[in-house]
């Protein structure tokens, strides 16, 4: 049975305007697949990327990395999942940005009861996206005091508090006032405000002198040497997105001079490969949800058909915490 769904797509790069709804008729799901039927959408900034043409993807194509709601129908040989399990999903192959979409079944997570479907949309990406991070890529410890660019955004939030919860103080940088002051509400401990003040030479007035081990880095080309000028000797730079830019090419010599810095570029895809690493990492987030460690802001709702308002808002620095699209 075909069923009539809208979906988003483009077929050229560019801003915004792109994006634009389409009806489709989505096959039944194939060998492996199981449709969702979508009740909340995730948007990261990811999905700015590969709209605009950062990321190239093979046109025309579907957007969005990030769902929840309720598995319809499967494919031949699924097992993982069944039709009425409510489930969610990140990372993998653009396309969420629809009612309902296919997917490979042994990507769905299956979402615990006491976890409603807009809030897996607006933490499971972003929530993981902290998991590997900080557990993974750089693993922090107790006592630690760590750089977070853009802290008050969808990833920073969520990092703010599960890096209070670990012990760690938390140094974030912010674009306003009023979102330094939401970072402090969800953990963060010093707030600077990257756009008037020197980051790392603040960083520094912080620690003593001494600068910190680690700076989580999303945002890029205006914060790269900032970062690396942050670090102690032997720290590492995760260097994890590019919402002001990708990062310009740079001299491994500026690590040498620096005291023999690490540079990393990781992504979620890679840290959650497999089933059991994309299990064990979202039950990371559900758990800290479910006790209180993650408290999910209200996130930022467009209709699935103000995809392009939505876009405006992420790209502006218009947004703090999460957004999500409701089909
Ligand atoms: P955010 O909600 O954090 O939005 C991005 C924020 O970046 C803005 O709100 C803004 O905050 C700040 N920013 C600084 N300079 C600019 C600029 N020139 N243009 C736009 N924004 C700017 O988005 P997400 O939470 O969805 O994602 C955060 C980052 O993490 C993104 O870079 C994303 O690509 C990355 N990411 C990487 C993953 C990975 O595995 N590698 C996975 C998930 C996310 P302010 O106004 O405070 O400066």
């Amino acid at each position: 049975m075909r069923s009539p769904i809208r979906t988003v797509q483009i077929d050229r790069v560019g801003g915004p305007e792109v994006m634009r709804l389409h009806d489709v008729e989505l096959p039944p799901p194939g060998p492996g697949q199981a449709r969702v039927r979508h009740d909340a959408i995730g948007v990261n900034f990811i999905d700015t990327y590969q709209r605009s043409g950062l990321y190239p993807l093979p046109l025309p194509t579907g957007l969005g990395q990030e769902a929840a709601g309720v598995v319809e129908a499967t494919g031949e040989g699924v097992t993982a999942v069944a039709p009425g399990d409510r489930v969610a999903y990140a990372g993998g192959a653009p396309g969420s940005y629809a009612e309902a979409r296919n997917l490979p079944a042994d990507r769905l997570v299956p979402l615990p009861a006491g976890i409603a479907a807009e809030t897996a949309a607006a933490t499971l990406l972003k929530g993981m996206t902290v998991e590997y991070l900080v557990q993974r890529t750089f693993p922090v410890a107790p006592g630690m005091t760590v750089l977070w660019h853009a802290a008050a955004g969808g990833v920073g939030l969520l990092a703010c508090q599960w890096l209070r919860a670990l012990g760690v103080t938390v140094i974030g940088t912010v674009g306003s006032e009023a979102k330094a002051e939401l970072a402090r509400a969800h953990g963060c401990t010093h707030t600077i405000l990257y756009d008037r003040e020197d980051v790392a030479a603040r960083t520094r007035e912080l620690t003593g002198g001494a600068g910190v081990p680690v700076v989580f880095d999303s945002v890029g080309r205006s914060t790269f040497t900032g970062s690396l000028d942050a670090l102690a000797p032997r720290g590492m730079l995760v260097s994890f997105g590019n919402a002001s830019g990708k990062p310009d090419p740079f001299d491994l010599q500026l690590l040498a001079q620096r005291g023999s810095l690490y540079v990393t570029r990781p992504t979620l895809n890679a840290y959650t490969a497999t089933r059991a690493e994309l299990l064990a990492s979202a039950a990371a987030v559900f758990d800290r949800l479910g006790s209180g460690v993650l408290v999910a802001a209200t996130p930022r709702r467009f209709a699935l058909a103000d995809v392009v308002e939505a876009h405006r808002a992420l790209e502006s620095r218009a947004t703090t915490g999460s957004t999500i699209l409701v089909p």
